[in-house]
């Protein structure tokens, strides 16, 4: 029988730490998560109407349930006499991406002489975007059975440098006029987002268990699903319940949203799982994403 219990057209809507997310996530099925306040979004394997005014969409990887409404965002972004968006690709992906613009707008008949395509960046493991002045983003290798990057976005506050703590505001003032570096830029890790990924890229990430947000992969929860697990690049229960034993102090985000389950569980296998699976103080911290 076809599952039913997922529906992507009605998503979760979390207020975490001050940040407003809208989000949908199951294996196969579909991925996104928008983020409206910050203007942009994390992959786009359906376009709610609401993602439509969000100008910039970073993908994960190219796997259809993450980015099969990339170009529907842009048509309808189009359509309503909006600017061309901007899409960032794992930098292996980019050209596959473009040509499937270019096919969906031959496909479309596009004819519109003054048209312009989105842009399409394609990004490496390190790279940063600065989204805003006091905003940016980070990505980092993540592995999966397709090119795929994580991000992280900072906010990015300029703080006096030591040497300079304690001095008035008439000496700053003068060392501004004469061109002095007296600040330094503090970079605080606010959101991570994950898409599809084996639990290996904790153990060599690390640094995302410092943001305050992060979104994490939990795609197989059964006894008999670590293997396929393995086989598809996903992270089973298991092997998470591993890594909080073998590295205790790495996860210590304020919250953390556990998504992209199999389309074929319900939501109460989910919950139960999950529950009787990972420690307490932990599921104290979790989000399920259904
Ligand atoms: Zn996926
Ligand atoms: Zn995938």
């Amino acid at each position: 029988m076809t599952p039913r219990h997922h529906n992507p057209g009605n998503p979760i809507r979390l207020e975490l730490g001050g940040e407003k997310i809208t989000a949908f996530s199951i294996s196969a099925l579909s991925t996104y998560a928008l983020l409206p306040e910050l203007n942009c979004a994390f992959d786009m394997g359906d376009c709610l109407l609401e993602a439509v005014p969000i100008d910039r969409v970073f993908v994960t990887h190219p796997h259809g349930d993450h980015t099969r409404c990339l170009f529907r965002h842009e048509a309808l972004r189009r359509l309503m006499g909006m600017p061309p968006p901007t899409y960032y690709v794992p930098e292996e992906t980019r050209e596959g991406f473009v040509q499937l613009a270019d096919a969906w707008r031959r496909l479309e008949r596009v004819r519109d002489a003054n048209f312009t395509p989105p842009r399409i960046e394609g990004l490496k493991a390190g790279d940063v975007v600065p989204l805003h002045r006091q905003l940016s983003l980070k990505t980092f290798p993540v592995h999966h059975t397709a090119p795929s990057l994580g991000y992280t976005l900072f906010d990015v506050r300029k703080k006096l440098k030591a040497e300079y703590h304690g001095w008035p505001g008439a000496e700053l003032a003068r060392l501004r006029r004469e061109g002095v570096a007296f600040e330094e830029e503090s970079w605080l890790p606010r959101l991570t987002f994950i898409g599809d990924s084996t639990i290996q890229t904790l153990y060599d990430q690390p640094h995302v268990g410092e943001s305050r947000v992060l979104f994490l992969e939990v795609t197989f929860l059964l006894d008999d699903e670590r293997e396929l697990a393995q086989r598809r690049g996903h992270t089973h229960v298991d092997g998470l319940v591993k890594f909080l034993r073998d590295c205790p102090d790495v996860l210590r985000n304020e919250h953390i949203v556990l998504k992209h389950f199999s389309m074929r569980y319900d939501k109460a296998t989910i919950r139960s799982v999950l529950k009787a699976k990972l420690p307490a103080g932990f599921m104290e911290r979790v989000h399920i994403m259904i």
